[in-house]
């Protein structure tokens, strides 16, 4: 099947960061040509001098926790955790697991995120509504050693992991991988044995990092090490790992993660949402040369999963934290959202730029409206004026996934409908004791 979007303005994000008034041009799924000689195609769009640009990646999420949107809002992350979360994520079974996916699955893809990189449990039943969804995601299985998942115990579920591992190794845009939870949630063997099947299967090991000060304090405390020590030496700290959040590193530690070529994930409306304090030090890690993409965290800690509003947020922060309105430019903060999340995620080779080659994951963004209008500078209006609803298509792999229509691959409205009923039952209190 060929698609061809005519006619618009293409922010390609390739090495030189070229814009390209013209088409692009799609065969089976892949950017065959982006230029102005337009080729017959199956399928055309007409962009009309729209903004064409790749899909924006999110690099962290708990897909499924948007059915816990709004539920314990304005708490510190600990006390949120243990009285609203966790007791109401006892109650998610994998059916109603598939319900909170398929309602965060509409959510990003309406807001033109094409890749996205999960943690969370009932893993298999997400991955299953991912891959009917269309949509690209690395879906980290979420693993606890303290019974802090539904699931049980990590030991008895690295087997499990392993084997959706091998089910996605060779899936176009699927891929599974474990994911534990953090230092102070998963034993060192746990992160050990994580780190040997990413090895083994190409997996990205995705753990959440120095999100708070309690937690790096803490496990100094009892281990007499920081955190990201802690990975180091079980051996879980290397090209496969990912690492979310990081608000508190020293200098130092952003020597050591880029030394052995871990991954960072930015999520700041997360952080300030939940009053983290630490902001994590964006310049030093650019220097680095550390992979670093943006997140949204869940949506029950944010509350969207909306990549236009971690953009702006990105660029906000980190302007106001140092001084300094060149310290996180236009430029910088979309490279971050397309080019510095795929290769985060070891994606780089396949999407993250719209190149002749690459994977055709491409979204296109209205601009004829009074909040975009005028435009100077088309990078500057993705970053600073344009919202999520401005996303006109999504497409990836060649495939369309929204557009003018709606949703091609999700029931909406039963989706929207299931998710309220589903969310009502895990939070409602138990009354038969
Ligand atoms: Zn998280």
């Amino acid at each position: 099947v060929s698609l061809l979007v005519r006619d618009a303005l293409i922010l390609t994000q390739d090495e030189h960061r070229r814009q390209v008034r013209g088409h692009l041009y799609v065969e089976d799924g892949a950017i065959v040509s982006i230029g102005q000689e337009a080729p017959e195609a199956d399928v055309v769009i007409k962009a009309q001098g729209r903004i064409l640009m790749p899909g924006l990646i999110n690099t962290h999420t708990h897909l499924a926790m948007g059915l816990l949107r709004g539920f314990g809002d304005d708490l510190p992350l600990m006390e949120w955790l243990s009285t609203r979360i966790w007791p109401a994520e006892d109650k998610i079974t994998p059916e109603r697991m598939r319900v909170g996916a398929r309602l965060g699955l509409l959510e990003l893809i309406r807001g033109g995120t094409t890749t996205f990189n999960d943690m969370y449990f009932h893993e298999p039943e997400t991955a299953d509504e991912a891959d009917k969804a269309g949509i690209r995601g690395i879906l980290g299985w979420g693993l606890s050693d303290v019974g802090k998942t539904p699931e049980g115990q990590a030991n008895t579920r690295l087997a499990a992991v392993e084997q959706l591992m091998r089910k996605y190794r060779r899936h176009p845009r699927i891929r599974a991988s474990p994911a534990p939870h953090a230092v102070y949630t998963c034993f060192d063997e746990t992160f050990a044995k994580s780190a040997e099947l990413c090895a083994k299967h190409e997996g990205i090991l995705h753990t959440h990092l120095h999100e708070t000060r309690d937690e790096v304090y803490e496990t100094e405390a009892k281990r007499g090490k920081r955190p990201l020590k802690v990975l180091e030496d079980c051996g879980a700290l290397g090209e496969r790992t990912l690492l979310a959040h990081a608000g508190w590193l020293t200098k130092a530690e952003v020597g050591t993660i880029s030394k052995h070529g871990a991954a960072v994930s930015h999520n700041p409306t997360s952080n300030m949402k939940l009053a983290t304090g630490g902001v994590m030090p964006l310049p030093e890690i650019l220097a680095s040369g550390a992979p670093l993409g943006l997140g949204t965290d869940g949506a029950a800690s944010n509350n969207r999963l909306d990549m236009f509003e971690a953009m702006k947020t990105t660029a906000l922060i980190h302007k106001q934290a140092r001084w300094d309105p060149k310290v996180a430019d236009a430029q910088t903060v979309l490279d971050l959202a397309t080019r510095g999340g795929a290769d985060a995620l070891g994606l780089g080779a396949l999407v993250g730029s719209l190149e002749p080659g690459k994977r055709a994951d491409l979204i296109l963004i209205e601009t004829r409206r009074a909040h975009m209008t005028p435009m100077f500078n088309p990078v500057s209006q993705v970053v600073y004026s344009a919202q999520s609803s401005d996303v006109a298509l999504t497409v990836v792999e060649g495939q369309v996934l929204y557009d003018a229509e709606g949703h091609h691959t999700i029931d909406e409205h039963g989706t929207l409908r299931e998710a309220q009923d589903v969310a009502e039952s895990i939070t409602a209190e138990d009354h038969h004791s």
